[in-house]
């Protein structure tokens, strides 16, 4: 009987492990060795069928949208898998190259695949090719949200009000976290492939990382520890004040949680565990729980059930009508992709935003609504500014390419939102002023911080 709740698991392929030396977690989207279901549960299925345990992560350099940024992220995250794993007595393989092959060449060896589920396309794409190829029982463990995304609903969610409920029904069964079980038979020293030591740092050396975008201004560091860290700094200084400040951009009073979830790095069950063990203000608990909990994972349901969720064909009708009987408006600025990019707008706020953006790979997450918004005013059609808002959030943001990036692309478009007072461009969605944030926050000293920070004087 597994320690896994039943509902985060799902068996693909044969129905019965096969003959093979060893049993196979192929590592994709949890990076951690800590609270990571899909490993704990890989183990007991070696400790089950009396095998050592193998785990295998493929670094692909034609990742989707990856930019030397993620990769450089991601490898922090794997040099303390490897040491975790160490640790551990298992085997750690790092490959480079196609993801399906390499999992398809170490699988045939192995008795079973287990693997941490994923949800865009491209990714689901190849567990089917897996699955396809080898022919092996493979199961996927739901570890990246707290509640199971087909437990929460069977359909596309309207809207934050509508999930909600759905979520806080289940919200305290999902609450648990693995047991870390041991290993009963060593792997460390297997030899796969002639190779006999986790190489990580060797795999990364050989990634052609071209000319793509850099960070100038290193304020993250990726990993497990890193990331608890993080937490921990977080809840002793910020989350008392936490639903006071989080739409203060000026002051920083948020997590940053957002980009090692997306990695993997720590698991959405512990952070939900440690903010409500935290003893801060049930508003603020409960504040931050809204955020990580429901926001999110309204995120995880938009990819889920929406086959189109990268285009702009996923948003509502309401929306692409009114925006379409917008659409020949006269704007008052229009910029090319390229200006955004290089933050060369009129706004100085924008601007600012776009360089903390571009240069650190963060946005606050009230400046990111504010960016977005703007960039559908200041563009010449709403489809231009869709592509532009995903393609610049996807390449620069560390915890962009994330289910929730669709889904808050979207967001700025009218998705999971309501019809509001029609104006010139916007339409019905909602819009967004520079009056508007300044009665909210100090976006000046916002300006001041940025500046600083980056070292960059930011256009006025
Ligand atoms: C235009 C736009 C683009 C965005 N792009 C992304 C993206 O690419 N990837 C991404 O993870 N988030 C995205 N968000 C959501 C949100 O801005 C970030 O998750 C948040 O700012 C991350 O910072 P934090 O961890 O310090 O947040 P905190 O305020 O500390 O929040 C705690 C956690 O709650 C979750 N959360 C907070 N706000 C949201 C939200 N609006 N939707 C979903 N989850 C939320 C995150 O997991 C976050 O780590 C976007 C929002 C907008 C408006």
């Amino acid at each position: 009987m597994s320690s896994i709740h039943p509902a985060r698991l799902r068996t693909h392929g044969a129905s019965e492990p096969a003959k093979g030396a060893f049993t196979l977690y192929w590592m994709s989207a949890a990076v951690r060795t800590q609270d990571n279901d899909a490993l704990e549960f890989a183990i007991e299925r070696a400790n089950a069928t009396g095998r050592r345990l193998v785990v295998l992560f493929v670094l692909d350099p034609s990742y989707p949208e990856a930019q030397k940024r993620h990769f450089e992220f991601l490898q922090q995250g794997l040099e303390d898998v490897a040491r975790g794993l160490a640790e551990r007595n298992i085997k750690f393989v790092v490959r480079l190259g196609n993801r399906a092959d390499h999992v398809v060449h170490v699988a045939a060896d192995a008795t079973e695949i287990v693997t941490d589920r994923t949800y865009l396309r491209h990714q689901r794409a190849i567990l089917d090719e897996v699955v396809g190829r080898t022919g092996k029982q493979t199961t996927e463990v739901e570890t990246a949200v707290v509640v199971p995304t087909h437990v929460t609903s069977d359909k596309r969610e309207y809207a934050a009000r509508t999930i909600r409920p759905k979520i806080h029904d289940h919200l305290s069964e999902f609450k648990e976290l693995a047991e870390t079980a041991t290993i009963d038979k060593k792997s460390r020293s297997l030899s796969i492939d002639g190779a006999t030591e986790s190489d990580v740092e060797e795999a990364i050396s050989r990634l052609d990382d071209g000319d793509a975008v850099q960070t100038r201004i290193r304020l993250f560091t990726g990993g497990q520890h890193q990331a608890r860290a993080a937490l921990d700094r977080f809840i002793a200084d910020m989350l008392p004040t936490y639903d006071e400040k989080r739409n203060k951009p000026e002051r920083g009073n948020v997590s940053h949680m957002s980009m090692y979830l997306h990695f993997g790095h720590i698991s959405p069950v512990r952070v939900a565990i440690e903010i409500e063990a935290s003893g801060a203000p049930e508003e603020m608990i409960d504040s931050y729980i809204e955020e990580l909990v429901v926001r999110r994972e309204l995120g995880f349901n938009f990819v889920e059930f929406e086959p189109e969720y990268d285009k702009y064909s996923s948003l509502p009708d309401w929306a692409k009508k009114t925006l379409k009987d917008h659409e020949d408006d006269p704007r008052e600025q229009v910029y090319t992709r390229s200006e955004f990019e290089r933050a060369l707008t009129h706004d100085p706020y924008w601007n600012a935003a776009m360089i903390q953006l571009r240069e650190t790979g963060y946005l606050h997450n009230y400046m990111r609504m504010y960016w977005g918004k703007k960039i559908l005013e200041w563009s010449n059609t709403p489809e231009y500014a869709y592509r532009t808002v995903l393609t610049l959030n996807n390449r620069h943001l560390y915890d962009g390419r994330d289910p929730n990036s669709f889904g808050n692309v979207g967001w700025v478009f009218g998705l999971w939102d309501r019809a509001w007072q029609e104006r010139d461009v916007f339409g019905k969605t909602r819009s967004m002023t520079a009056s508007g944030l300044e009665r909210k926050a100090d976006p000046d000293e916002y300006v001041r911080r940025i500046s600083e920070t980056v070292g960059l004087e930011v256009r006025s």
